[in-house]
């Protein structure tokens, strides 16, 4: 395959960037070989360094559900930054954001803005601590919540696919007050909770989760952690920072009809810009900074390009909902088409869909938590993850992660990544 221009670039970056990238997720640590830099997208097509061009399952990680290089969110953009960058003082685009997020998710009484989904993890939790007065959290087993340091014991995404879920730094301190759960196991955080009794400030949990690839809650179980919540006094955060204007227009939420204390956002709510945010019930957010003794800042926070740009692509979202359906109707025909060609040639495999989230296990165990994730052929997904790469089909270079779909993907496109999983499937399994 031609990737000279990847190569020289990986090269040079090994040289001054730890691992040769800025976020370990994108390295192809898990799948080998060189990461693949790219020059330009639109719609559902990246083109790299090389000039090559390749049909897009990653988005970004999930900014892109409409596609690169949105008409409306460049234009946004563009415009925005003719008038400053940032100003470090209120602007009228931010109003406009925390209305709309309202409009989309009215359980939202207030958000605020930050710059990444980690940052609102991090802020939700100290809001969390602060209102109850509380020092533990749960959290669950192979779920990512961003890289503070309470969220590294057993996390998911590229923690887990480098083999450092519970990263070296983090201080025991630290570590003792986060205790771990397994998704979709009530059991198990009733436990917890019984015996941490009046300890646990929240639970938070990835309400689908992707970071040990798509992995949709058992019927109840959300419900469940609610009312377990309501039981014991604690505050309940959705980690919606993948599934957050994904999986319905008002997230999971929505989709699962469960109405939480918080919530965190990321991704498309800054449509590819670093954003994230943390919103909820206005007498847990009432805690934050200046109404409130719970500190919490940053000076790019609601950024003016930031805003510009995510309030471009949630108005679309919001305004024609239409694309919801399209995308459910797009991620079942894929998720037809991949399980026709793997029964076709033998393989034991689970592909697990929420909305436009969808990721494939090579197993023969339906995949319901951390434990059964893990069962997956790694080598298989190796092997098939370069075969489609090849064809020109960019996946999520890991067997942990969800893939996102795009709705500027065509039904063409998915005819032929299709065909070309049939043909890598065909090539994994003889190599
Ligand atoms: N929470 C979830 C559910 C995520 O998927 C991610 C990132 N993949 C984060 C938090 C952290 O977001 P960021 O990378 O923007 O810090």
């Amino acid at each position: 395959m031609m990737l000279e221009n990847s190569k020289y670039l990986f090269d040079r970056a090994q040289k001054f960037i730890p691992g040769g990238v800025n976020s370990p997720a994108r390295a192809f640590k898990s799948v080998g070989g060189t990461p693949v830099f790219f020059d330009k997208a639109k719609g559902s097509i990246l083109t790299d360094v090389d000039g090559k061009d390749y049909i897009d399952y990653v988005g970004s990680w999930g900014p892109m559900i409409l596609g690169h290089a949105y008409e409306p969110v460049i234009k946004a953009v563009q415009e925005t930054a003719a008038h400053s960058t940032s100003f470090g003082a209120p602007t009228e685009i931010e109003v406009e954001m925390a209305e709309l997020v309202k409009r989309m998710v009215p359980g939202v009484d207030k958000i605020r803005m930050v710059n990444s989904g980690t940052e609102a993890c991090m802020s939700a939790i100290r809001v969390a601590r602060g209102y109850t007065g509380r020092d533990k959290i749960i959290k669950f087993e192979g779920n990512y919540h961003g890289h503070g340091d309470s969220f590294l014991i057993k996390a998911g995404s590229g923690a887990l696919t480098l083999g450092s879920p519970s990263s070296p730094g983090v201080t025991k301190g630290t570590a003792k007050d986060t205790l771990v759960a397994d998704y979709n196991d009530l059991h198990s955080v009733k436990e917890l909770l019984n015996t941490h009794k009046d300890e646990v400030a929240a639970i938070i949990v990835e309400p689908v989760a992707g970071n040990m690839g798509c992995i949709p809650p058992a019927p109840g179980f959300l419900n469940g952690l609610r009312d377990l919540c309501d039981a014991h006094d604690t505050v309940l955060i959705f980690d919606e920072v993948m599934t957050g204007f994904r999986v319905a227009k008002g997230g999971a939420q929505e989709r699962y009809g469960v109405t939480t204390d918080l919530v965190t956002y990321g991704k498309i709510i800054g449509a590819g810009l670093p954003v994230g945010a943390f919103g909820g019930k206005k007498a847990v957010m009432d805690v934050v900074s200046p109404v409130g003794p719970v500190y919490q800042a940053g000076t790019l926070s609601g950024n003016p390009l930031a805003m510009a740009a995510g309030f471009a692509l949630l108005s679309e979202l919001q305004d024609k909902p239409v694309h919801y359906d399209q995308l459910e109707e797009k991620t079942t025909y894929l998720f037809n088409g991949l399980k026709k060609v793997f029964d076709k040639w033998d393989v034991p495999v689970h592909i697990n869909r929420v909305g436009s989230m969808i990721s494939v296990f090579f197993t023969d165990e339906e995949v319901v938590n951390y434990q059964t994730a893990n069962t997956t052929d790694k080598e298989l997904f190796r092997d098939f993850f370069h075969e489609m790469l090849q064809r020109g089909i960019y996946l999520p270079p890991s067997p942990f992660e969800s893939w996102f779909l795009a709705n500027s993907l065509t039904q063409d496109m998915i005819d032929k990544t299709v065909a070309a999983a049939d043909k890598s499937i065909e090539a994994a399994l003889e190599s």
